[in-house]
């Protein structure tokens, strides 16, 4: 059940704005591709991406996610791979939370084997105290406890994506 609401619509907006500018600074320059992680990331990605001032490049890509479950299954497979190529560019991973790490490890790996300038890691949310791998976190949205979060494009089995907003999620108790 939704348990308690976490982050209002009101504060994403702010927080979202504020990475906007963050990266606005930082892509002058710069050759960026924009590579929104599915399917979490792609409320972050479209609101974010919105709001820069400067050209870029987008693209997605998938991985196996955790299923109906609220534990990393720690095994991360490709699902759908960017179709843009990436030598040279300034890539920049966008991700809805980073959790244990593991999923972002691999994909840093995936994508520094094609060769980009840079690769730079954008998340809306990041649980460290979870951490189980040292992963760079370059543009982060809000740090959050040790709580499964759904909404804001955050899914328990595929429901509660379209939430305009982060809430803490018990899977345990009663739906509701
Ligand atoms: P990691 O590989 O860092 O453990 O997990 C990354 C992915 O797991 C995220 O992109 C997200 O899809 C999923 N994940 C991690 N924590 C949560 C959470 O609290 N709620 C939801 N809905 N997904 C999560």
């Amino acid at each position: 059940m939704l348990r308690e609401k976490l982050i209002p619509a009101e504060r994403l907006e702010r927080v979202i704005a504020t990475i906007a500018e963050e990266l606005d600074a930082d892509l002058e320059g710069r050759d960026a591709v924009f590579i929104c992680v599915l399917k979490g990331a792609v409320h972050f990605f479209s609101s974010l991406t919105l709001k820069l001032h400067h050209p870029i490049v987008t693209d997605f890509i998938q991985l196996h996610s955790y299923g109906a479950t609220t534990e990393s299954s720690g095994t991360v497979t490709l699902v759908k791979d960017i179709t843009v190529d990436i030598a040279g560019k300034d890539v920049y991973v966008v991700e809805d939370i980073v959790d244990t790490g593991l999923t972002l490890l691999d994909i840093l790996a995936l994508l520094r084997a094609r060769h980009p300038r840079t690769v730079q890691v954008v998340a809306l949310l990041s649980k460290p105290a979870r951490r189980r791998v040292e992963v760079p976190v370059d543009f982060l949205g809000v740090e959050i406890e040790d709580r499964f979060v759904v909404g804001f494009g955050l899914d328990f089995a595929e429901r509660f994506r379209n939430l305009p907003e982060i809430w803490e999620f018990a899977p345990d108790e009663e739906a509701r």
